[in-house]
């Protein structure tokens, strides 16, 4: 699944390319979406901009319309100058929204929806999300204040489950779960009642570093938590620069210790750990 900050850099992009620019074309190989662009065609509105709310990507047209679109694990949106040759199938084309020059295509994207203004806020899925970590507005201390009540309310709850939870804390994925709980030395098993306030507060500084760091790097996938000792091989293996992630069985890059993999919660994502750094509180938090 892309992390947020993928959606994030991919906003961002399309934002840079169709900003202001008026539709030219519109296609769509998606009934729903088809169904409401005959009512009230996109072709001819200006794309007013696009900005990325938690894994949800929301392009919004003139004229009070919202196309919502969601990439779950196999969605992407690409950007092509008109007449070059896309980089996915053609049958996988699901969105191509042209703009003169340029096309921004959505290929394999399993959720899309219409909006306006009001429905997206009547929706559910998009409302509820919690804290946005890549958002402007995201706060340390209110993602820390978001984990703790989730936590107060369900104790039992293992943390490496909350930080995927896109209700408490939005835009976090697999990856960085397992990256933000190793930097913050807090075994991923652990249950919320078991974690301390400053614990907390360090996950919640940590996501917003590790985010923020991939933002700014912009480039591919962009996963960096890991950044030492400098590799000289021009091939820069993606998990090469992390902590944990992927690393079952090898040596742990702080104590040495083999990192541990176990599948974690209802989607059995996998989760990785130092056993050493990130120390289970008993055996049965770690275990069980
Ligand atoms: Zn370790």
């Amino acid at each position: 699944m892309p992390e947020g900050d993928s959606i994030f850099r991919t906003a961002r992009a399309l934002n840079k390319a169709l900003a202001g620019k008026v539709v030219t074309g519109f296609e769509t190989a998606l009934a729903p979406l088809a169904r409401v662009n005959d009512d009230a065609p996109v072709l001819g509105r200006t794309v007013e901009r696009v900005e990325a709310r938690g894994k949800w990507c929301l392009i919004y047209f003139s004229g009070d319309l919202i196309l919502l679109t969601h990439m779950r694990m196999s969605g992407s949106w690409h950007l092509y100058k008109v007449g070059e040759r896309w980089q996915a199938r053609c049958s996988a084309m699901r969105i191509a929204i042209t703009c003169g020059d340029v096309q921004a295509v959505g290929f394999s994207i399993p959720v899309a929806e219409f909006h306006t203004a009001r429905s997206l806020e009547r929706s559910a899925q998009v409302q509820e999300l919690g804290v946005d970590v890549l958002s402007a507005g995201y706060k340390v201390s209110e993602a820390a204040r978001a984990l703790r009540e989730y936590g107060r309310e369900n104790p039992d709850a293992e943390i490496g489950n909350v930080l995927l939870n896109q209700r408490v804390i939005a835009g976090i994925g697999n990856i960085y779960k397992s990256e933000i709980a190793f930097a913050a030395s807090v075994h991923p098993f652990r249950r919320m009642q078991t974690l301390s306030d400053r614990e907390i507060e360090r996950i919640a500084e940590i996501a917003e570093r590790y985010m923020r760091t991939n933002i700014a790097e912009g480039k591919g996938a962009g996963i960096v938590t890991y950044t030492g000792p400098r590799r000289t091989t021009r091939a820069m293996d993606r998990r090469s620069r992390l902590w944990v992630y992927g690393r079952q069985g090898q040596e742990c890059r702080r104590c040495g210790a083999a990192i541990e993999m176990r599948k974690q919660g209802t989607g059995a994502r996998p989760t990785y750990w130092c056993p050493t750094c990130q120390p289970a509180l008993g055996t049965r938090e770690a275990r069980s």
